[in-house]
């Protein structure tokens, strides 16, 4: 008897079983409508300004796709996911629906798999795992489908890289974040290389302050030992750098951070060495690239008031919300029903704090334009359903704003 394959990498081919499924639950007519429209529809006083890009990207939606093939091809056995396929709660939730378990990291950190035995079915998450547990899920022996996108695979390509070469991987990220766990620890498969893990240009510049004048590295050690290799020496360690990335994040301070290391590598070891000292790849991904270029493009004349959907906990949505607040009155929310049109009032969290708010009145009477934009994990009916909620907040009905439905030829 064929031996079953245990490792699915690209699908499990059942796309056109799924796709009618997908379409019924996360597509939007009033997403096609305004698309239509050339993404802008006005009536009754109230705008509104969809991005030109948003929404679901490619790897979220092959992520998601997959695990619905999962649940199509083994309809009897038992289905894990390890972590959140991705940071939408609304997604999460009608995964759990279909009966898929989610394994979530234990507060220390790492998964406990104790519970898996090789007959389950285990989806690994966009951002991917890490080595460790990669390999603890092919030790027990289950069927994995990796779901892990492209563009991560893109980045531990680089760190390897850079560490298989000699150099430390800085990575531009969040610490805690499933995907840069999981590119950290790819950096030690290239020869058991270093890394250091930093958040933003404060950071770096600490990091490149110690680079230049040196310092006390237990005061270091102190600072960053949460977010480094084990064993690591900024005073070797920082010799030869190579910079990555999150693929989420701010794209302007990616490249302020790259530049930032470059200019220090330079004063500290001459301009004919650089090459010897720094190496740099953009690791951001062009789904991220193109949603933050989106919103830039729309802050050229800003909205009243911008909206930007997605999960609280999803990178790339705070950063959509981070740059749009900087032109104009932001809202981020994590789902169409913050907005609760009946009492006026919308809940949303505080852009670069976690507290979330309720806040009535929000919507002004009068002339008002609104833009929207949501994350790459945030399907279309959600998009959706925000704006018909924003309508009925103003007493509008969707026909009498959009219009006419547009039939086809
Ligand atoms: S945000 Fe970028 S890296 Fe993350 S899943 Fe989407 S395309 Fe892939």
């Amino acid at each position: 008897m064929a031996e079953e394959k245990t490792y699915f990498r690209t699908g499990l081919g059942l796309k056109k079983a799924v796709l009618p499924v997908l379409e019924g639950e996360y597509h939007s007519n009033v997403v096609d409508r305004l698309r239509e429209r050339g993404y802008r529809a006005s009536a009754g006083g109230l705008t509104i300004q969809l991005a030109e890009e948003f929404g679901y990207c490619y790897g979220v939606d092959r992520a998601v796709q997959y695990a619905y093939e999962a649940r199509h091809k083994f309809p009897d056995r038992r289905l894990f996911l390890v972590g959140e396929i991705i940071h939408n709660p609304h997604v999460n939730a009608r995964l759990r629906d279909l009966g898929i378990e989610f394994l979530m990291p234990r507060p220390a950190g790492g998964f406990n798999f104790s519970e898996l035995a090789p007959d389950d079915v285990v989806i690994i998450p966009a951002f991917g795992v890490t080595m460790h547990d990669f390999q603890a899920l092919r030790d027990i022996g289950c069927l994995l489908v990796d779901t892990t996108c492209g563009s991560v695979l893109n980045v531990w390509k680089r760190v390897e890289g850079y560490a298989r070469d000699g150099f430390t991987s800085i990575i531009h990220g969040k610490f805690f974040h499933e995907e840069t766990k999981a590119t950290a620890s790819q950096v030690r498969r290239g020869n058991g290389g270093a890394y250091l893990i930093v958040r933003d240009s404060d950071e770096a510049r600490v990091v490149c302050d110690y680079i230049l004048h040196g310092g006390d590295s237990k005061d270091f050690l102190e600072r960053f030992g949460h977010a480094c290799s084990e064993g690591f020496d900024p005073d070797k360690d920082l010799e030869k750098v190579g910079v990555a990335n999150q693929t989420t994040m701010l794209a302007s301070e990616t490249v302020k951070i790259a530049l930032g290391f470059r200019t220090t590598m330079i004063e500290r070891y001459g301009e004919v060495a650089i090459h010897e000292h720094y190496r740099h790849f953009d690791t951001l991904c062009s789904a991220t690239q193109d949603r933050q270029d989106a919103v830039l493009k729309m802050m050229e004349t800003p909205p009243d008031i911008m909206i930007v959907l997605g999960g609280y906990n999803s990178s790339n949505t705070n950063h959509l919300a981070q740059i749009c607040a900087r032109h104009t009155r932001t809202y981020h929310l994590e789902d169409a029903t913050c907005i609760d049109p009946l009492a006026g009032s919308i809940a949303h969290k505080i852009i670069g704090s976690e507290d979330i708010v309720s806040e009535s009145g929000w919507l002004p009477v009068g002339d008002v334009e609104i833009g929207l934009t949501a994350g790459a994990s945030t399907p279309n009916n959600k998009i959706g359903d925000t704006v018909e909620r924003i309508l009925a907040t103003r007493g509008l009905s969707l026909d009498e704003w959009l219009g006419p439905v547009v039939k086809a030829d």
